[in-house]
């Protein structure tokens, strides 16, 4: 870039380049620590040449593929703002269903204060958003990946949402415990998905156990009924094309009322099941 580009030369350059225009003005408002509106309405300032070098260089980390939340640093969730790094997968809107399904089930779980556990947690994502909407729950969540842990536990400090966290393979910390409601983003993308290599920049735990993409999904469900109350549900996300899988899987683990629920663009995406109900005592 030349120099002394006004904000709106600068917008235009990185959009001739390929940038998508709303990644354009996140990028730039993250350099200038304003907002779009501000960004806008002075267009005509000129950028010190600090700016414009930081900008530069986080458009053409853009360009080859990391993730816009990588490169703020940050990234909305369920109404949260979480801390991102490439330690974690970036939280995607399609999740969301997975908490909203989730929060139903707090609704109508008979437990006062409801013990929750997310399984595969990465930034933290799904427990914040579950103990933020629902405060009385007491929320454990466990991930394999240490970096990933310190994110989710700055997370939970920093939005003051307490979570007990663990490190842990799956179930494997928690033997013995009992849960009301247990949920999973679990990494399901098959090795060999050509979607893949577009994921590059995020940690490959976090998105594939390799072979099918079902060992993680697997071992989250073969191990949930010794681990749930009567009554307690769970609930998996997953690709849009293994909801009958999990199905399956749910059922052959005794698991009932299994149902699978749509992300926002009508693909199969969670995958849930009840343990069955204590049967009341013949009095
Ligand atoms: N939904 C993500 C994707 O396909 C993957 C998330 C995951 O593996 N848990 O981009």
């Amino acid at each position: 870039m030349s120099a002394d580009l006004t904000i709106a030369q600068a917008l235009r350059q990185a959009l001739q380049a390929g940038l998508d225009r709303v990644d354009a003005h996140l990028l730039l408002g993250h350099v200038l620590q304003r907002d779009r509106s501000w960004l806008i309405a002075h267009d005509n300032e000129t950028l010190s040449p600090a700016d414009q070098t930081r900008f530069v260089g986080l458009v053409h980390r853009r360009l080859t593929g990391e993730p816009v939340a990588y490169l703020l640093g940050e990234r909305e969730f369920h109404g949260l703002t979480l801390q991102v790094s490439p330690a974690v997968l970036v939280p995607r809107p399609d999740t969301e269903t997975l908490v909203e399904w989730a929060l139903e089930c707090l609704g109508a779980c008979p437990a006062p204060q409801p013990r929750v556990i997310d399984l595969g947690t990465g930034s933290g994502a799904i427990a914040l958003a579950l103990r933020h909407r629902w405060p009385t729950a007491k929320v454990t969540a466990l991930d394999a990946s240490p970096p990933a842990l310190a994110v989710a536990a700055a997370n939970a400090q920093r939005l003051g949402l307490p979570l007990r966290l663990l490190h842990s393979d799956w179930w494997q910390a928690v033997a013995g415990e009992t849960f009301d409601l247990a949920v999973s983003n679990p990494p399901y993308i098959a090795g060999d998905d050509p979607h893949l290599p577009t994921l590059r920049h995020e940690p490959r735990q976090a998105l594939t156990p390799e072979g099918d993409g079902l060992d993680a999904i697997r071992a989250v469900v073969s191990a949930a009924p010794a681990h749930l109350a009567p009554g307690a549900w769970l609930l998996v996300e997953h690709g849009w094309d293994q909801a009958q899988a999990v199905q399956a899987l749910l059922r052959q683990a005794g698991f009932q009322s299994v149902q699978t629920r749509q992300d926002l663009a009508g693909r199969d995406r969670c995958t849930g099941g009840q343990c069955a109900p204590q049967i009341a005592r013949q009095p």
